[in-house]
């Protein structure tokens, strides 16, 4: 099979994998359909984090192939959408609402769904169909509940987003944005967003959000401060990871509010007495994407929201490269690949 290789930080390559097979009676095989590259992706393409001819890309939707004797709940033939985390579903941590710390876990993104097929442990855990073999303009939005939309989404619950609630949203990429789409659905009566991007605060409102700001770090903090009679957002959502919005974030977030963090933090310190003194709640992590995929996949199959919007370029797997490029160059929010 095709797939996408980082041979070393910057040389991405499309070339020859080895084709997956049911090892383990929980395993799929499924034929990936879309793909995309994700925000994190850039992390091993920039050098940041190691590269060694690589397989890459987690985030995925396709067919089931062929299902091992103990898989249940997806069949071949079913379309469906994985987590970014392979997750067995049935341990205490699964089952608390957690799959993405499960005792079992493992990431899809040592498997590399930027290919044409891939074998998913533990199918029963990971996947979820959808209720048909989806129309093709669905299949970006079911895309993006695979990792973008389901973290967007962990970060406003985390935040305790909800009626009634100010919300503000530290980042403007993908996740940053669906993270305003879920803070919405879920209720929340005010939504700051963060953008100095014309078109991405134009997606943020579309998504939902009712304010904008351009400031950043302290600024940016003491901006939510300002329109919130000097106390703060009620809930806050990290979707960055670096020093400077994770400090922002927690100074956005009033005492006794709820801070979301789901950007994968990089080179962050955190003074404890800041931390006592902030006396807020924080929740992060990776997204528990598996716990919300039945009720996504039904938000997206009945048109309520819209979630692949987020998709700003389109290329064959065989162009990877580009994609990579546009996205490192800030020239693409997320790229689809498609195979
Ligand atoms: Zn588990």
């Amino acid at each position: 099979m095709r797939g996408v290789v980082l041979h070393t930080p910057g040389d991405v390559r499309v070339e020859d994998r080895e084709d997956p097979a049911i090892i383990e009676a929980t395993d799929a095989v499924i034929r990936i359909t879309s793909t995309c590259i994700c925000g994190s992706d850039l992390w091993p393409y920039r050098g940041i984090e190691p590269a060694d001819r690589t397989p890459m890309g987690h985030e995925f939707v396709g067919v089931v192939e062929e299902v091992g004797s103990e898989v249940i709940t997806v069949a071949p033939g079913d379309f469906v959408v994985g987590s970014f985390v392979i997750s067995d579903g049935t341990c205490q941590i699964c089952r608390s609402g957690y799959p993405s710390s499960c005792v079992n876990r493992s990431f899809t993104g040592e498997i590399g769904t930027q290919a044409e097929y891939a074998r998913i442990p533990y199918a029963d855990g990971t996947l979820v169909a959808t209720p048909d073999q989806p129309d093709a303009d669905l299949v970006p939005h079911l895309l993006a509940a695979s990792d973008v939309l389901g973290t967007g989404w962990f970060g406003a619950v985390a935040a305790q987003a909800g009626p009634g609630k100010t919300v503000a949203v530290v980042g403007d990429g993908a996740v940053g944005l669906l993270a305003v789409l879920a803070a919405r659905q879920l209720g929340a009566e005010r939504i700051i967003a963060f953008s100095r991007h014309p078109e991405r605060q134009a997606l943020a409102r579309d998504f939902g959000a009712t304010d904008i700001l351009t400031e950043r770090g302290d600024a940016g903090a003491a901006a939510v401060k300002e329109l919130t009679s000097g106390l703060g957002a009620h809930s806050v959502i990290e979707a960055v990871g670096t020093q400077e919005s994770i400090t922002q974030a927690i100074g956005s977030t009033r005492p006794g509010g709820h801070l979301g963090f789901v950007g994968v933090s990089h080179n962050v310190t955190l003074p404890g007495i800041d931390l006592f003194f902030a006396q807020i709640n924080m929740l992060g992590g990776p997204a528990p994407v598996r716990r919300f995929l039945p009720d996504l996949i039904h938000r997206i199959w009945t048109g309520t929201i819209h979630p692949g919007k987020v998709f700003d370029l389109t290329l064959p797997l065989d162009n990877a490269a580009d994609g990579y490029r546009a996205m490192d160059q800030r020239r693409a929010t997320k790229v689809l690949l498609t195979l």
